[in-house]
């Protein structure tokens, strides 16, 4: 996992910040009913807990659940919708014509306006430079990190600290100890998962009585005024302010690469 940066000087109006990402995928038609079911448990738990969830939506998933589509739309809870990619896919393998084709059919299908946040399938970084010309704000690299956002290709990078799938069961401990830890060092913890991911054996009750403890947590933070509970949107609308005329934008590090990225 990288550390850092964390710049002495910081021109964020807040000290730490939460946000979950959720990529909302279909790719194998055995995750159907899971992901259905997951999405269900999330939104829930988001209720109970008034976390803000950006869902990166997969256009023809998204398409072809449209209950689930309509659910996360119509939640009382403020998410937001990203993108990702029409088919699921995979920009390292695909022309800059070909990728911009099928990100502007996703966003067609999703009928959203102005979307500023971009997850790859697979977490495969590429054209950046296509994203930036549709108005993308903000993506989920792949490196996890503990640290401040940084810039790749005009975007801000919110780096995840810890994916939650079956195996994180019983890691709540572990997971507010990195709630913790971010707070310490003013940073972002980006949780992000599938709704199949949590799944286990077609049940949710035992993934979401894990998050249950660690969203709770979040929001016990938010009312502490130690953290605030944020969509990737949002925090990109926060650096973009924070990094305007009159600041310095060298207090958010670029990165070429995210694998060089300390
Ligand atoms: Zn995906």
């Amino acid at each position: 996992m990288d550390f850092g940066p964390f710049p002495a000087r910081d021109p964020l109006d807040f000290a730490a910040a939460s946000c979950v990402s959720v990529d909302f995928d279909v790719t194998e038609q055995s995750r159907f009913d899971d992901n259905r079911m997951g999405t269900m448990a999330l939104l829930r738990l988001a209720d109970r807990h008034e976390i803000p969830i950006t869902w990166a939506m997969c256009g023809r998933s998204a398409e072809e659940d449209v209950n689930s589509y309509s659910a996360i739309v119509d939640s009382s809870t403020r998410h937001e919708i990203g993108v990702h990619t029409y088919s699921h896919l995979d920009a390292t393998a695909s022309t800059a014509e070909e990728f911009r084709a099928d990100v502007q059919k996703c966003v067609q299908t999703l009928r959203v306006r102005s979307p500023q946040t971009f997850v790859f399938p697979w977490n495969r970084e590429a054209h950046f430079d296509v994203l930036s010309e549709l108005g993308f704000r903000v993506y989920r690299g792949a490196n996890r990190a503990i640290g401040r956002p940084v810039q790749r290709g005009g975007l801000w990078n919110i780096r995840p600290v810890y994916y939650v799938d079956a195996k994180s069961e019983g890691a709540q401990s572990l997971m507010k100890s990195y709630v913790d830890l971010c707070i310490k060092r003013r940073s972002i913890f980006h949780l992000w998962l599938h709704p199949w991911s949590i799944m286990i054996r077609g049940r949710a009750e035992p993934m979401s009585d894990t998050l249950d403890e660690v969203f709770a947590y979040m929001h016990r933070k938010k009312t502490e005024g130690k953290m605030d509970l944020l969509t990737m949107g949002e925090l990109a609308n926060r650096l973009d302010q924070a990094s305007g005329p009159g600041e310095s934008p060298k207090a958010f590090p670029q990165v070429a690469n995210p694998q060089s990225a300390s």
